[in-house]
């Protein structure tokens, strides 16, 4: 069993083919089924208003930590490399990463950059050109994800990520146990269930909703766009064809109208010092890409 791909890491794994075996399928289908049931609940419960304002503080609160743990560390930190970052830093994004129950850092980040090579061609895992339910959930359950020995080699030097991979599932039961602990099964329903169904989908449709709908900005190799709602709640992410002409640049968002939280928060860790050599992209080369 592949078992890097639900969350530890043995290295001596990382060559093998990745297509999801029996058991990761039926792992992946209760992590996509349970928060979506638990969801429908919630909102049966808020209809009923047996909901505390702590309940919606831990699911707002939870949903930004652990989303900016996934857009700023997973993304464009462990991925692409926007910024650098002392390990103390890396550490607490890539655990707040963790606990948004997407896999692994590593085995994230391999099919990241596997999507990235092959973007809506043959060996993308989750292109849109194989419709789009394949493109939102379909394909963990029938693409070959990307490979850590190849797909991640950089992080396969990084101890602090390894460290995240290893710890995968501490991180998700601590995800789950600090909300019950501010408000029992009633919190782990809004902090943990509906929070991680949230990150989810918003993970996802950047993967179907943004190489599918909305406006291209730029003229890329691939069919990325740039879609406003899933800028605005996926934290930045949206602006999906900002990103794949300028992968490297650690500000999604490139105009002062494509509201960008995580480019926020990164410019007020650079400022707070605790992130260095944030990149950006100048006027010029923006102007200069060419425009679709
Ligand atoms: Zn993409
Ligand atoms: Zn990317």
């Amino acid at each position: 069993m592949p078992v890097n791909e639900i969350g530890a890491f043995p290295s001596k794994v990382n060559q093998i083919g990745d297509f999801p075996s029996r058991t990761i399928r039926a792992i992946t289908l209760v992590g996509v089924v349970g928060p979506l049931i638990a969801t429908v609940v919630a909102i049966v419960m808020l209809w009923q208003r047996d909901v505390v304002p702590a309940d919606l503080a831990l699911l707002v609160g939870m949903y930004l930590l652990t989303g900016f743990g996934i857009t700023i560390g997973y993304h464009r930190f462990a991925t692409h490399r926007a910024f650098k970052s002392n390990p103390v830093v890396e550490f607490v994004l890539l655990a707040l990463g963790s606990m948004a129950v997407e896999g692994s850092v590593i085995q994230w980040v391999a099919t990241h950059w596997k999507h990235h090579k092959h973007a809506d061609k043959a060996g993308d895992p989750h292109s849109p050109l194989e419709g789009l339910f394949h493109a939102h959930i379909g394909w963990m359950f029938r693409s070959e994800k990307g490979i850590p020995g190849r797909d991640a080699k950089h992080l396969l030097k990084d101890r602090v990520a390894i460290l995240a991979s290893r710890t995968f599932w501490l991180w998700v039961v601590i995800g789950f146990a600090f909300p019950y602990l501010v408000d029992g099964w009633r919190g782990v329903l809004w902090g943990g269930l509906v929070r991680v169904c949230l990150t989810h989908h918003l993970t996802w449709s950047v993967n179907s909703i943004c190489h599918q709908f909305g406006r291209r900005t730029f003229d890329t190799p691939d069919r990325s766009r740039n879609q406003w709602v899933v800028g605005l709640f996926g934290l930045g992410e949206g602006w999906h064809n900002n990103h794949h002409a300028f992968p490297e640049s650690a500000f999604h968002g490139l105009r002062w109208y494509e509201i960008d939280l995580s480019g926020y928060v990164i410019r007020l860790l650079e400022r707070g010092r605790m992130i260095s050599g944030v990149r950006r992209v100048s006027r010029d080369r923006i102007m200069r890409k060419k425009a679709a």
